[in-house]
């Protein structure tokens, strides 16, 4: 058969070039001995997932740690599933983490085009050339077609797929060919396999060490019938073009390695490094399972901007996860930038990283107590200018006020420092009772409405802003012994039942009238942000509601 008639026949694309074109165009990249290219490679979605953070931060510090670089290639074959705006997803969810990009879509570099879609040329030219060597060929099998091989599979427990007896195409005559051409008929590119499933050989994986690998023995897919490469064959041609050195990608690929084994091969290309990661998991009652897309919320990046956690928490989160060492670091070097940990592929799990999202709240609580009154509110602003109510935009309007509330509900510069704040939603809705806007007060009191009416009304009366901490508790003691209540505690325990309440009990009235709660942090400081007329008009509010 003349296979070069051939070739021209299946592949039209005039901008086909010379293969040396291409060797020259995609030059060895010109790093220091040791230096990693890796790269990110989704599809463009819209929908970033956890796992691709994961996988994102591991491919991000090989290739920087290393002095390399780190690109993104935007997977774009599969028409069905793209989705308008995603690569601005894919930065910016990813940027908002700290995991920043060297060159790829949508940013410069010397070995684009990134966007695989853009990159038809190549992969028809190298189709053309395997064609050439008898390496590849047409097949006109219709779905039905391979429908019928499966269920014939099925029947007969045997392995599925497009190989041996199965590969009906394998064997056309060149008459057939050029019949079927004639007659139109759609047809796809496939790989003529040379390897038998027969031979096993081991294989070095970067994560999981040493594995066995059985040679590939399928006819796959190169070239669809529009002419679009599969994942197989644009991995190959792009991760060699792209000069990648180390592919770090989803163990679901791990299947698919004697496959591509094979297409460097036969595409004269020399193969990279590999690391398959294992997906994360939880824990979902009795079992352990993947975090899914659709059951939970957390596998969404989305999920942690929504809810404000803070970068540097998910990112330090995100690390222990991918280092099984990095929790000693970072207990020895709490201060040190995450960036000076050493990471080191080899220290990743062989098996699921187990995500807990109550070790990533205790962290955030550490990162969130660490910040200053002017960090706090500067990361606060930029979650509710993103994603708060209009109201609470407007907390930020009076930086000095909303500094006070913030030291004082994080204890910053007390002796205690609060660590109860997980992320900024959190934080915002916890504060929203220093705003008259959102203040709205259930008052659940634990005494007697009249009771309490007595005591705010006694104590708005003595009320004087200018009162110190220990004045202003001297009065509450007056006003609270006024209405009968012990201020005495030891007398108090000693006969509980002599008295309707003790004084703690009448500062419980006065902040559920002040705050709407009963837990608050100190009440003098609370009244002393939220000032005179605030104060004394909460206290009347509350004393016109009993
Ligand atoms: N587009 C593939 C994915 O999103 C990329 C796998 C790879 O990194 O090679 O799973």
């Amino acid at each position: 058969m003349d296979l070069n008639k051939l070739a021209d026949a299946l592949i039209t694309d005039k901008d086909v070039k010379p293969l040396d074109y291409y060797e020259q165009r995609y030059p060895l990249r010109n790093l220091e001995k040791g230096a990693q290219v890796t790269r990110l490679a989704p599809s463009p979605t819209g929908f970033m997932h956890l796992g691709n953070l994961y996988v994102a931060l591991a491919n991000e510090r090989i290739a920087h740690q290393s002095g390399g670089v780190f690109f993104l290639r935007i997977e774009d074959t599969d028409e069905k599933r793209k989705v308008e705006g995603a690569v601005e997803v894919i930065h910016s969810s990813l940027k908002y983490f700290g995991v920043e990009f060297d060159e790829g879509a949508d940013l410069c570099g010397e070995y684009g085009p990134y966007y695989q879609r853009q990159r038809a040329e190549i992969y028809h030219a190298y189709a053309k050339e395997l064609i050439k060597k008898g390496l590849a060929y047409p097949c006109f099998c219709t779905e039905e077609d391979l429908e019928k091989t499966r269920e014939y599979q099925t029947e007969n427990k045997l392995l599925p797929g497009y190989y041996g007896e199965f590969a009906k195409c394998r064997t056309l005559t060149e008459e057939e060919i050029y019949e079927n051409l004639k007659a139109g008929k759609p047809y796809v590119i496939r790989l003529k396999s040379q390897g038998d499933v027969e031979k096993k050989s081991t294989f070095h994986d970067e994560i999981k060490g040493d594995i066995t690998v059985t040679e590939n023995n399928q006819d796959v897919v190169i070239l669809k019938s529009d002419g679009i490469p599969t994942y197989h064959f644009a991995h190959a041609i792009d991760d060699h073009f792209m000069r990648t050195t180390l592919v770090l990608r989803g163990e679901e690929w791990l299947s698919s390695l004697p496959i591509h084994i094979e297409l460097f091969n036969v595409l004269g290309f020399r193969l990279p490094k590999y690391a398959h990661n294992c997906s994360i998991q939880k824990i979902d009652g009795e079992t352990r399972r993947k975090l899914s897309k659709r059951k939970d919320p957390e596998a969404s990046l989305t999920f942690y901007r929504e809810e404000g956690y803070h970068k540097q928490a998910v990112k330090t989160y995100m690390m222990t996860l991918l280092n099984s060492n990095f929790e000693e670091w970072l207990l020895k070097f709490p201060d040190k930038p995450i960036d000076e940990f050493k990471y080191s592929i080899n220290k990743m799990g062989k098996s699921g990283a187990l995500f807990d999202i109550l070790k990533l709240n205790d962290i955030s609580k550490t990162v969130l107590s660490n910040l200053s009154a002017e960090e706090m509110y500067d990361f606060l602003k930029e979650w509710a200018e993103n994603f708060g109510t209009d109201e609470q935009k407007r907390y930020f309007d009076d930086k000095d006020y909303l500094c006070k509330v913030l030291t004082l509900c994080m204890g910053i510069g007390g002796k205690k420092r609060r660590k109860d704040f997980i992320c900024a939603k959190q934080a915002v809705e916890f504060i929203s009772y220093f705003f008259d806007e959102t203040f709205a007060p259930s008052y659940e009191y634990r005494f007697d409405g009249a009771i309490v009416k007595k005591i705010l009304s006694d104590f708005k009366n003595a009320y004087s802003y200018a009162d110190d901490c220990s004045a202003w508790f001297e009065k509450l003691k007056v006003v609270a012994t006024e209405s009968g209540f012990a201020t005495d505690m030891k007398a108090y325990k000693a006969n509980p039942e002599n008295y309707p309440g003790n004084v703690s009990d009448a500062a419980e009235m006065l902040r559920i009238a002040t705050t709407g709660l009963a837990n608050t942090p100190d009440l003098w400081t609370i009244m002393q942000i939220l000032g005179e007329a605030r104060t004394l008009a909460r206290l009347e509010k509350a004393i016109l509601a009993l």
